[in-house]
């Protein structure tokens, strides 16, 4: 009876792993906390080498132990590299609740063949408590995925935040001169700032000047969130415009021609081109991440139209993607600053760039072109969702709208602000859907563009 005990217990050993596993996984895949995913690996691990030790072990077969760590390995190898693929390819990976079923169902079939296994290998020995287990596993997985819906509101997501639904929500938003079907260009964000510097100055100014408060991965639709829109409802009561526009090189339903993200997205701003024979960055070739021309924030100074510019950003990948301009600027003393604050995305790195903004605004002669990118809404939706009804997501656009409530005033706080003509543009790089974007959905190619003129 010695060895009936040893599977029986193995079995059961098991069975509370996979009780364990079954409640941690889905919250720790969907939303990718990888110190704790390294623990769902090891209890596969665990789970997979019990079962089969409890199998070889009733089989009396040779070095159990050794067989039992080959079969855990190939079992958990399949299991935890079957489930990204799932996300990746099948999902795109803006779905991961079906490959955290992919990867329940998996678990579960291996483990209840293991147990028929096991339990015709060891005749009567092993009896209903792992089957107390599985019940309980079968109880368990649904409440995780309940316990943690509301927090990534992925049955949210995948049921209402379609397309139809997105238009719809769309179409309660007053502030927009057009809709999607007109929507302009992403360039627009360009022209409009070139046209500015290029009109006569106003009767009363002496300077031009530009202040664009960039959200990166703000969605178009979240401007129905009106209760948390200060920044840009500021702009529209001193006479501003707002408009729909779209990145990703064309409009829907066309195809994109460069990936609705970050470094396509604001290149396309400061250079006034698509990816496409134009600055080259359109993120369907990884190696090139580096823009072939440089923006705005050089030529408006080598064209005449400005003396000065600033750059302040908290994403590193901006410095890979503007290094030939950055180095440019150096050898060729061009009067632009590419401000750049270390932080964790969302966090410390989005006060260093509202600092570093501020402090600019506060100079008497302060830069005429002063770009600003805060990563609350792409950090916070990468996180929990790029959703107008996940609460971190309304909060992070409430956040940009606060710190960009600040900069305006900041401007209009300026004491030579009488003399000088601005231009204060809000605007986004793509937009987002589930946790993701890059891809053509209406949800991550709509943006937005926001004056006060
Ligand atoms: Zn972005």
């Amino acid at each position: 009876m010695e060895k009936n005990k040893k599977v029986s217990v193995s079995a059961l050993a098991a069975s509370a792993l996979a009780l364990i596993f079954q409640c941690v996984y889905p919250t720790v895949f969907i939303k990718w906390i990888v110190p704790l995913y390294a623990v769902c690996v090891l209890l596969a691990a665990g789970i997979a080498f019990l079962l089969f030790s409890a199998l070889f072990t009733a089989k009396e077969a040779q070095k159990p132990v050794a067989k039992a760590l080959i079969g855990c390995a190939v079992f958990t190898a399949v299991l935890m590299g079957i489930t990204p693929l799932v996300n990746n390819v099948i999902f795109g990976a803006v779905a991961p609740w079906g490959s955290v079923l992919t990867n329940a169902v998996l678990m579960l079939a291996f483990w209840l063949v293991m147990l028929r296994l096991i339990r015709k290998a060891s005749g009567a020995g092993l009896k209903w408590k792992p089957l107390i287990c599985l019940l309980l596993v079968l109880i368990g997985f649904p409440v995780t995925v309940l316990t943690t819906a509301p927090n990534v509101k992925a049955t949210g997501f995948i049921v209402l935040d379609t397309p139809k639904n997105y238009a719809a929500r769309m179409q309660t938003i007053d502030i927009y001169e057009n809709t999607m079907e007109t929507a302009v260009p992403q360039t627009e964000v360009y022209d409009r700032i070139m046209d500015h510097l290029k009109a006569p100055l106003p009767e009363g100014k002496t300077e031009k000047k530009v202040l664009v408060l960039g959200w990166d991965g703000c969605r178009a639709d979240a401007m129905a969130l009106t209760q948390q829109r200060r920044a840009v409802d500021m702009l529209l009561a001193d006479g501003g415009k707002a408009y729909v526009a779209y990145c990703g090189g064309a409009n829907y339903p066309a195809p994109i021609t460069q990936e609705t993200a970050t470094m396509e997205g604001w290149t396309t701003m400061f250079t006034g081109m698509w990816g496409v024979d134009g600055h080259g960055v359109t993120g369907f070739d990884k190696n090139v991440r580096t823009s072939k021309v440089n923006g705005f924030f050089t030529t408006a100074i080598e064209d005449g139209l400005i003396d000065s510019s600033a750059f302040c950003f908290s994403w590193s990948g901006h410095l890979e993607t503007y290094k030939d301009e950055i180095a440019y600027d150096k050898a060729n003393n061009i009067n632009a600053a590419w401000l750049f604050s270390e932080g964790e995305e969302g966090g410390e790195g989005d006060d260093g760039t509202f600092e570093k903004a501020m402090g600019e605004l506060q100079k008497p002669d302060c830069p005429d072109l002063l770009f600003t990118i805060f990563e609350y809404c792409d950090y916070y939706g990468h996180t929990y969702g790029f959703w107008g009804e996940t609460p971190e997501y309304v909060e992070a656009f409430r956040r940009s709208n606060e710190t960009g409530a600040q900069l305006i005033n900041a401007v209009k706080a300026r004491p030579t602000y009488d003399t000088e003509d601005w231009l204060i543009l809000i605007s986004s790089d793509h937009g987002g859907y589930v946790r993701g974007h890059g891809g053509d959905t209406l949800m991550e190619r709509m943006m937005f563009i926001v004056t006060n003129k």
